[in-house]
């Protein structure tokens, strides 16, 4: 049987009761088998957003569609989607077997047709040996194991989860996305997940989807959503650690900032010509696109800009290091700007804050002297404070 299940929201609204407007005009395509991701800080509209799909609340203005159908007056159950929750709900005085069975009893099936799909579900999730347990008996991740098995014995159209990993502890938490994601691909079910983290975000959805303030911000694979950020929000969101910030006046063809003169190509450049172009833009670096500068081939020296600076700390990772320098720089004037970074977890780099970067293991950086960097100027950023568009 193929199963035909792609979603599409056509500028989707949510205004409750108390005329607080959740979710604004979304308008998102989710293809048949596709994993999308839904992030944002929290309070963004994600969770209402798949509250409407799965039938769980009212959709104020839009359309919904689901398989080419409009469902926005269609019950839950009548639209053939399972949801996972973060809160497990289990029932304490069933076994796993009959924890998984119980949606196909409702559902009337036969009791050998029960018992196939539920062992195959078990297989999938590596639950075959646990049938028997009661789920006091079982682990966190195992009862999260159990909960998306209850879910997929019904071969729904599509799952929705609402933060499925956040009661698990760190570590788990990876573990299981890694199930997650094995076990959509194997099942390509359509499915859309929420989760506030970006770096979940990042690492299992074939698109993401930013949210903030009830608005789609950017729709895209991860890496583009990395590479090519279309606003400041964005840009501060994804990446760990966040990007930084950095004040950068207009002269001349120039960019003054606390890193140094930063030039300026084609692009921009004619984005700053005319009467109302701005004065001043935001430049936005991630920690990974600096280097030692006494690590660098004279190739690469070309392609980037260097800067001395006093090292405040350093932080070894193994692999490579996160190095914090005190640089001196005018803070970003407009108000709005630092709301928004503050938004996304993002910190403006002002006078005598931090720049955050991540250097190779093998730098000899030490805490308390003055270094030189070196900083990628092909990876640079470039934003309009005023709107936060990225003009780069
Ligand atoms: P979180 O990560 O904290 O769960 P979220 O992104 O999922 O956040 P939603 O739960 O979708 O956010 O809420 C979006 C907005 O709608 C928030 O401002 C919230 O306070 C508001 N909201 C949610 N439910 C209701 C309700 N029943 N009545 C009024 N406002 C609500």
């Amino acid at each position: 049987m193929i199963v035909v299940a792609d979603i599409v929201l056509d500028k989707v609204s949510k205004r409750f009761p108390d005329g607080t407007m959740a979710v604004r005009d979304v308008d998102l395509e989710i293809a048949d088998g596709e994993f999308v991701i839904l992030v944002g800080p929290s309070g963004c509209g994600k969770s209402t957003t798949l509250n409407m799909i799965a039938g769980l609340e009212d959709i104020s203005s839009g359309e919904l569609r689901i398989a080419g159908e409009r469902v926005n007056d269609k019950a839950p159950r009548d639209r053939d989607i399972a949801m996972v929750f973060q809160s497990y709900a289990l029932y304490p005085n069933m076994s796993v077997r009959e924890n998984m069975a119980f949606p196909l009893r409702l559902a009337k099936l036969d009791k050998e047709t029960i018992n196939t799909k539920v062992e195959e579900a078990a297989k999938v999730l590596e639950l075959t040996p646990l049938l028997d347990r009661r789920p006091a008996n079982l682990s966190g991740g195992q009862r999260q194991r159990v909960a998306m098995g209850r879910a997929i014995v019904r071969q729904p159209k599509a799952f929705l989860m609402d933060e499925p990993l956040s009661n698990l502890d760190a570590k788990l938490r990876v573990q299981m996305r890694t199930v997650v994601s094995r076990l959509q691909k194997q099942l390509g079910t359509t499915t859309v997940y929420v989760t506030h983290d970006q770096t979940e975000a990042m690492t299992l959805g074939d698109r993401v989807v930013i949210m903030r303030g009830g608005a789609v911000q950017q729709v895209g694979p991860p890496q583009e959503l990395y590479d090519h950020p279309r606003n400041l929000f964005v840009a501060g969101f994804i990446g760990s650690p966040s990007m930084n910030f950095l004040h950068a006046a207009v002269e001349e063809g120039r960019l003054r900032t606390a890193l140094g003169d930063v030039p300026v190509g084609d692009r921009v450049r004619r984005q700053l010509s005319g009467a109302d172009a701005p004065r001043e833009l935001i430049l936005g670096v991630r920690p990974e696109h600096f280097e030692d500068a006494a690590l660098i081939d004279d190739e690469t020296r070309r392609r980037g800009l260097e800067f001395e600076a006093p090292v405040e700390i350093v932080e070894s990772m193994g692999s490579d290091k996160y190095v914090y320098f005190t640089v001196e720089g005018e803070r970003a004037s407009a108000a709005e700007l630092e709301e928004l970074a503050a938004d996304a977890g993002a910190d403006f780099t002002g006078a005598g804050a931090s720049l955050v970067t991540r250097l190779s293991a093998e730098s000899p950086v030490r805490e308390g002297e003055s270094r030189r960097i070196w900083f990628n100027l092909d990876k640079i950023h470039l934003f309009d404070p005023a709107t936060g568009r990225n003009l780069t």
